[in-house]
Parts: structure tokens; C-alpha cells; sequence
């Protein structure tokens, strides 16, 4: 029998597959397998958006330092940021867990604390779920509906030539965040009796344990007038995701290094850990932030928002995906997201 390592095919090539293997059959399957959410049809003038985020302790999260009400919190959070990325709005969740016999009933409660701070925050109902014992750590699913105007929902696959590429807030923290937390778990493993040290580092680690939807951005859009011609989430680093948009849009683009919003405590946790900043940016991933790609006639009306910044713009050429650099070169963008394969 013949067997293929799925590392051959990484996650992205594995999802293709699957998508190969089924079409949609319903006339109110408007889009299925291959955007932020997918998009059905219920009949009026909106669309009911579905997306769905799986958790698995040891893979996405540890527990050794990250707190469980921030868990819950990230859970609902990283879901809703799919929702927005359709330029929609949330409305409901179900949610599943998978508990071992390490978890208590405290940390439990800690849990649904966090996941009902967040729909408190994005004004969810939470409706459902399943419940399950786990062989291999807390394993958590959420699902996440929502709604979109059909005038106004953002596909990844619709950016044009000539659009101007902006992002919201700023990147490459969570990574760092990240890094902060890896590094105090290493040092705690080694010395028990050691305080954290982690005073200097509460932006990137805040990043990393609570990260925002944007659903304020979707807002401020609609306030604006604004539709943007496509939009996706950054989960996985800037590269990967513009390597998403423009692939499924059939575009190229070019960024602008200097252009990249990057905060100052990311700087100084970059020098700190010797990492790039900008490759923090590109290739760290679970910002949350979100990319997209307007008309450059609707500029006027994005340029005085706080949250929105242009970082390039999309050209014509597929092949050309490009990162001009500070010191005015161009590299070539390689999308490098999560190979958890
Ligand atoms: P995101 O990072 O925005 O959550 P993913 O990269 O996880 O998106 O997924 C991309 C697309 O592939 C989505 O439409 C998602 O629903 C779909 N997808 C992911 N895994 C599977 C799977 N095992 N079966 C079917 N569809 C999947
Ligand atoms: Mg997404």
C-alpha cells in the first residue's frame, strides 16, 4: 500500500484536496471551502456567514502560560476575526470542548469567563455545542455565524490591479508575544523559584493571549462608505495572507517595508530576541489584523481613519508579489504561514 506523508502537501494543499472532492449542490451555497467564512444564501438582502476555528492544547496554545479566560477569550476572538474579514458582523457561536482529566471545574469556569467576556464584546449569543472527554489535552472548536450586507461582503478572491493594499493596526507582535512567553516558560523550567520578568513585554504579550477582532474596522468602513474590493484576516503572517489574496484574485502587488505598521514595543521585543521586525511581521502570524485592498477612488475616505493604513498596491502581474524594501530593493514575497503538518 502506498502511503503519502501529509507534510508532502502541507495544510493548504491538503484543504485543496479536500475541496476538489465536493461541490455544492445547493443553489444557497453561495461560497464553500476557501475564504475567511463560508457564505449561504438565506434568502432577504444579507448573507448568513459561517466560519469554524479548532484549538488543541500542545499545538495551539500551553497551558503552562497562557490563562484559561484568555483562552476563552481567543477562541470566540480568532472566529469573529473570520466573520470580519467577510466584512460582516457576528451573531452567534457554538461551542465544543474536548476535556482531559487535568482539567477542574475551575478552570473550566475560567474558560466560559473568557469566552462570554468576548461575546459580551462582539455581542454574540452562544448557542450550543458539544462536550467531550479527551485523551490528549483540552481540545477547544468554536463556530461562529454572522451576517453581511450582500452589497457590501468582501470576498479574497475580487482585489484588482491598481487597488490600494491597507491593513488595520499593527503586526508582528503576537509573535513576539510569543516568544516573550516561550522564553519565561524555558527559564521557569530551569528555575522554578524565578519571578516573570515579563513588565517590558505587556503589549506583544497581551498581542499573543488577547488578540481583538476587528469589527471595529468593519464599522468604521461602513461608516465611511466604504466596501473594499477584497479582505481577508492576517492569521498567519502578512506573506502567507497576501499570498492568499493575490493568488485567488489572480493579481500581484507590491508592499512597502517602510510602510508596514509595525509598534514600537515589537521593535524594541525584536532587538531584544534578535528576530527581524519585519519578519516578525511577515511570516509570524495570529495578529488578527485585517488585510484588504480598496479602490484607489475611495481613498479619500479611508485616509483619516486611525486603524487603516496603506502598506502597497496590487498590479496586474500574478507572478509578481514583491516587497520593496527600506533600502530600495525588491524581494520577492514567499508565503511562509503555519506548516503544522
Ligand atoms: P482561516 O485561517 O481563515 O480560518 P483556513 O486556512 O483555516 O482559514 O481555511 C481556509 C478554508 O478552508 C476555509 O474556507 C475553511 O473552511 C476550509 N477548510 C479548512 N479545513 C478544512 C477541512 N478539513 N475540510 C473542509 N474545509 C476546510
Ligand atoms: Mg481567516
Amino acid at each position: 500500500m502506498k502511503r503519502t506523508e501529509l507534510s508532502s502537501l502541507g495544510e493548504f494543499g491538503l484543504i485543496d484536496r479536500i475541496k476538489e472532492k465536493f461541490t455544492a449542490t445547493h443553489p444557497s451555497t453561495v461560497r464553500g471551502i476557501g475564504d475567511d467564512a463560508a457564505v449561504i444564501d438565506t434568502g432577504g438582502d444579507h448573507y448568513q456567514l459561517i466560519s469554524t476555528d479548532l484549538l488543541i492544547e500542545g499545538v495551539h496554545f500551553d497551558l503552562t502560560y497562557v490563562p484559561l479566560q484568555h483562552l476563552g477569550y481567543k477562541a470566540v476572538a480568532v472566529n469573529v476575526s473570520d466573520i470580519a474579514a467577510m466584512n460582516g458582523v457576528p451573531a452567534q457561536i457554538t461551542v465544543s470542548v474536548g476535556l482531559s482529566n487535568r482539567i477542574s471545574l475551575e478552570a473550566i469556569d475560567a474558560l466560559y469567563e473568557g469566552i462570554q467576556s468576548a461575546c459580551d464584546a462582539y455581542g454574540i449569543d452562544l448557542v450550543g455545542g458539544d462536550t467531550s472527554t479527551s485523551r490528549s489535552g483540552l481540545v477547544i472548536s468554536v463556530t461562529a455565524t454572522g451576517r453581511v450586507h450582500k452589497d457590501k461582503i468582501t470576498y479574497r478572491n475580487t482585489a484588482q490591479a491598481a487597488d490600494i493594499l491597507c491593513i488595520t493596526g499593527d503586526i508582528g507582535a503576537a509573535y513576539l508575544g510569543l516568544q516573550a512567553l516561550e522564553r519565561e516558560k524555558r527559564e521557569f523550567l530551569e528555575n522554578p523559584n524565578m519571578q516573570p520578568q515579563l513588565d517590558d513585554k505587556s503589549y506583544v504579550v497581551g498581542r499573543q493571549l488577547k488578540p481583538q477582532a476587528r469589527t471595529d474596522v468593519v464599522h468604521d468602513l461602513a461608516e465611511a462608505g466604504v466596501v473594499p474590493t477584497a479582505m481577508i484576516d492576517v492569521s498567519d503572517g502578512l506573506a502567507s495572507e497576501i499570498m492568499h489574496l493575490c493568488t485567488q484574485s489572480g493579481v500581484g502587488a507590491t508592499i512597502f517595508e517602510e510602510n508596514i505598521p509595525i509598534d514600537d514595543h515589537t521593535f524594541l521585543a525584536a532587538d531584544e530576541f534578535q528576530i527581524s521586525p519585519i519578519t516578525a511581521a511577515l511570516n509570524g502570524g495570529e495578529d488578527y489584523e485585517l488585510l484588504m485592498t480598496i479602490k484607489q477612488a475611495d481613498y479619500e475616505k479611508i485616509k483619516n481613519l486611525p486603524n487603516i493604513t496603506p502598506i502597497g498596491y496590487i498590479n496586474a502581474d500574478p507572478k509578481q508579489i514583491d516587497l520593496a524594501t527600506k533600502g530600495g530593493n525588491r524581494v520577492p514575497i514567499q508565503a511562509q504561514g503555519w506548516q503544522h503538518l
